[in-house]
């Protein structure tokens, strides 16, 4: 078959919704300073690795891993402090939990609606699980803009509600009073996407008592597992139950089981390090705040959103990477994050050299 043919083939049968969407990629950073993905840049203690490679050596690879991640699921719970009323689910990290979630309610005039600028998944996986989108946009500071919010809900009636709490790529907390009320007022569920937990110290894992359609997701990607894909869902039994159908039965692999297992049990160590993240972000914000035509936004995540000077985005980004420092340029994202970069916490170290560098973009800049 000739591409032609092929090409009309493809048209043909993808979705025009598919067919709409550019993948999600990610840069390649072989050889540069790693600042793009939210990652933690810590590894193991020597002698923890070893212990966990001994428990690696039990494993029956030859079996199917446990359907229920039971082992996993318990100890998660106590780590995490879910209440005992709610059920758990888990996930190919959480991107798997927002597909499982939007399989589970996607049909005819279902919506999902998120404040923007938010986390870009959403809106793509809305897309391919064949559900509507509708962002609401958050004010000047982002803050959530409460009145537009409830007017969105009330004319949209969305199925799902996401909100990232603290938001990517903004790095805020939102109001815990607005979002109880966006809670009451939804029709369906309210996702709390808790990727930043550690980072932010604010959850509301116990308000799941109190509400019957809050869900609360969090992940130990940004914890300092971003290589081992695992994602938690939390709510009442009811729901979960529903996505469990969706869920495929194997999702979660037995290397996967087994090392987060091993290493939540020992979370001092993650502990510590994010302890360290939290005190070099607050270190790095005074460093970029002294920079003359940077406008560096507050975090309670481990990652900082800063703006440049205006239309400089672009050459501060490019300029960087000459200097073997990768982060995130938003400003291609939409209008209102035109200029603006988002750098992940590293290493003291890796925080030194791309301030460096970012001084001497800067100062390039301005002649
Ligand atoms: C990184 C991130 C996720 C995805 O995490 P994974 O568990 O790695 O899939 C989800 N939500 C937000 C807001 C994120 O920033």
């Amino acid at each position: 078959m000739g591409a032609g043919v092929v090409q009309q083939n493809v048209t043909r049968w993808v979705r025009p919704g598919i067919r709409a969407l550019s993948a999600y990629t990610v840069p390649d950073a072989t050889g540069l300073i790693k600042l793009d993905a939210m990652e933690n840049p810590y590894r193991w203690p020597e002698p923890l690795i070893d212990e966990w490679l001994a428990r690696l050596r039990e494993l029956h690879l030859n079996r199917y891993p446990d359907p229920h991640s039971r082992q996993l699921a318990t100890t998660l719970r106590g780590v995490m402090g879910v209440p005992d009323s709610a059920a758990v689910m888990l996930g190919n990290g959480s991107d798997e939990l927002i597909q499982i979630i939007a399989q589970t309610l996607a049909g005819p005039s279902r919506l999902l609606l998120a404040p923007e600028p938010g986390f870009v998944m959403y809106r793509m996986i809305a897309a391919c699980a064949g559900m509507a989108y509708q962002g609401v946009p958050l004010k000047r500071d982002f803050s959530l803009d409460l009145p537009a919010m409830l007017e969105a809900i009330e004319q949209h009636q969305p199925a799902v509600i996401f909100l990232a709490y603290p938001n990517n790529p903004t790095g805020n907390l939102f109001d815990e009073r607005q979002i109880g009320r966006i809670i009451k007022a939804a029709p369906g569920l309210v996702v709390l996407d808790e990727a930043y937990h550690a980072f932010a110290q604010a959850s509301f894992m116990d308000r799941l008592t109190e509400y019957d359609n809050l869900l609360v997701m969090r992940t130990l990607s940004k914890l300092g597992l971003a290589g081992l894909r695992l994602g938690l869902l939390a709510g009442a039994e009811a729901w979960i139950n529903e996505f469990n159908k969706v869920r495929l039965p194997y999702n979660i692999n037995t290397l996967t089981q087994a090392s987060a297992d091993f290493i939540l049990q020992h979370h001092e160590v993650l502990d510590e390090q994010t302890a360290r993240i939290r005190a070099d972000r607050d270190k790095l914000l005074d460093d970029l705040r002294a920079i003359e035509g940077i406008t560096p936004y507050p975090s309670r995540a481990n990652f900082i959103l800063f703006r440049t000077d205006s239309g400089r985005g672009e050459r501060v980004f490019s300029a960087l990477l000459g200097k073997g420092v990768l982060i995130k340029n938003l400003g291609a994202a939409s209008g209102v994050l035109a200029d603006h970069l988002r750098v992940t916490v590293g290493t003291p170290e890796e925080n030194r050299i791309f301030v460096r560098a970012l001084l001497d973009s800067c100062q390039v800049n301005n002649e």
